[in-house]
């Protein structure tokens, strides 16, 4: 199983679109770890995005992101971060596929809705920032019809 950050970003919250976005991860399979509402501060903001530093976008980017709350959600499941990746689509909104989150939902090229880590080594540092207290431990009841048999995952 693999863990993923995703952050339904200002926007998606602004524009009343949390549950359609919420519903597009959770319909293909992935099992919410940890969910919650937040301001994100200038501190976060900066450590989360301290990869994209000396990029012309960033100043408006930490601008955007902390200019009013985002959802961030800790998501999983086999291969959670490239499917999370592929459902959320192409960076700009303009140049993605119909049938993704950006795509469908957006034109923008930084009000582009979601983010998600895009290795396991980011994904493990941003859910570190994001949920420091740690994931909700539960059995997820669908998990046996989601995936494919272990049988089957075996070969
Ligand atoms: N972004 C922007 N202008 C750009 C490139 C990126 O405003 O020219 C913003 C956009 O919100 C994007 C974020 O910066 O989601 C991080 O960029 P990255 O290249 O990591 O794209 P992502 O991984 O989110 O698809
Ligand atoms: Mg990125």
């Amino acid at each position: 199983m693999e863990r993923t950050l995703i952050l339904l970003k200002p926007d998606a919250v602004q524009r009343g679109l949390v549950g359609q976005i919420l519903g597009r991860f959770e319909q293909k399979g992935l099992k919410v770890a940890a969910m919650k509402l937040m301001q994100i501060s200038q501190e976060l903001a900066a450590k989360h995005y301290e990869a994209h530093k000396e990029r012309k976008f960033y100043p408006g980017l930490v601008k955007f992101m902390t200019s009013s709350p985002v959802v961030a959600l800790a998501l999983e499941g086999i291969d959670a971060i490239k499917i999370c990746r592929t459902l959320m689509g192409a960076t700009f909104g303009a140049d993605a596929a119909p049938g993704t989150i950006r795509g469908d939902f957006g034109v923008s090229r930084s009000y582009n809705l979601v983010h998600g880590s895009d290795s396991p080594e980011a994904a493990a540092r941003e859910l570190g920032l994001f949920f420091p207290e740690g994931l909700v431990k539960y059995d997820y009841a669908a998990i046996n019809w989601i995936y494919d048999p272990v049988e089957e995952l075996k070969k």
